[in-house]
């Protein structure tokens, strides 16, 4: 099977799992896993923030950021397309009783003008704009890399009417590979930030979440609740550690290969549109010819091809580290198949 549904799919390498054997361990909800430690310590340089904490997962660092810097009945501001709206199972609202405010931007991007035409005005009928939201890169924006300015200015606009601000960084990092912007600095702008080890890092489980030291001991008294805080976490942070050191750079080849795809799949005849490709992920929408995208899933997942339906048209295709050329041929095999030979 090749498995392009997500770059979260890519399995632990063997290199990987062998470091877990030699990592230092101990109660991690006690600060005395010294692995966890050296990670967040990383992550915390990596990101230019204070301090940090070690989550299970992306979801929690979008979910407890938001329950900080909100109260209920608030208003977060975010893009339409964004994760914490479409695939946190109603999170803003379950967790935090917060309202949402989303914009319709391009490709998940959005501008400094939109968001200041949706911050409220004072006003006790009114819910109060207490955060805004970014996701650096945009996901279902066919993975759109804001350009720092734009970043910043939005962050900007933001700050100055009193709003906290968040970016969602689960694949951040390719963003920084792409354009050698830091990481840090994309973030500089953000009170909190976080990276996902399990998004194109190859890591079996973890994010760690990024802010001030003031905000991360709230996050973790909320980690604490939520029944996040871990033992001998070191079993996978070792394994993250592994992943900054030997997954980063390699990003690039993801983003070579996701761009090569891109070319190719706009060349097929029953493909509409393909979204700019900027760095591992193809979003492409199919001709009313086409088979539907659930159909085409159907279809190539009996080749061995695994991609992703999202929308009655849309399919996404994201490259990873247990994808190579050699499966992207086997990709555009199925590809063609089904949607005409290449023009
Ligand atoms: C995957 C993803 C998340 C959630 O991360 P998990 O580790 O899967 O919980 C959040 N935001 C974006 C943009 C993502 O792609």
């Amino acid at each position: 099977m090749y498995d392009f549904y997500s770059d979260a799919k890519s399995k632990p390498t063997t290199e990987m799992r062998r470091v877990v054997l030699d990592c230092v361990v101990g109660d991690e909800q006690k600060d005395e896993d010294p692995t966890t430690s050296e990670l967040c310590s990383r992550v915390a340089e990596l990101l230019g923030k204070e301090a940090t904490v070690f989550l299970p997962s992306g979801t929690m660092c979008n979910e407890i950021a938001i329950k900080v810097h909100t109260s209920p009945g608030d208003e977060v501001i975010c893009e339409q397309s964004c994760h914490l709206i479409n695939f946190e199972s109603g999170g803003p609202s379950a967790i935090s009783g917060v309202m949402i405010r989303a914009l319709h931007g391009e490709n998940g991007i959005f501008t400094a003008d939109q968001v200041r035409a949706s911050i409220r005005l004072d006003s006790r009928y009114m819910p109060r704009s207490a955060l805004l939201c970014a996701e650096q890169t945009a996901n279902m924006g066919g993975g759109a890399i804001w350009p720092l300015e734009q970043l910043d200015e939005v962050a900007g606009v933001a700050k100055e009417a009193g709003l906290t601000t968040h970016l969602d960084g689960a694949r951040l990092l390719n963003a920084a590979i792409k354009t050698g912007t830091s990481a840090a600095r994309y973030a500089q702008n953000y009170d909190s930030a976080w990276i996902d080890f399990t998004k194109g890092l190859g890591a079996p489980i973890g994010a760690v979440l990024a802010g001030s030291r003031e905000f991360i001991a709230e996050a973790w008294r909320l980690k604490q609740r939520l029944g996040g805080a871990m033992r001998q976490s070191g079993i996978v942070a070792s394994m993250c550690l592994y992943a900054l050191d030997n997954h980063v750079a390699r990003l690039a080849n993801d983003h070579e290969l996701a761009s090569s795809l891109g070319r190719d799949i706009a060349n097929l005849p029953r493909v509409d549109k393909v979204l700019p490709v900027q760095t591992n992920i193809v979003i492409f929408d199919l001709a009313d010819d086409a088979p539907t995208a659930a159909e085409l899933v159907d279809r190539l997942q009996a080749e061995g091809v695994l991609v992703g339906a999202f929308g009655a048209r849309r399919i996404r295709v994201v490259t990873h580290l247990d994808v190579n050329p050699e499966a992207g041929e086997a990709l555009m095999w199925g590809l063609s198949k089904y949607l005409g030979a290449p023009r």
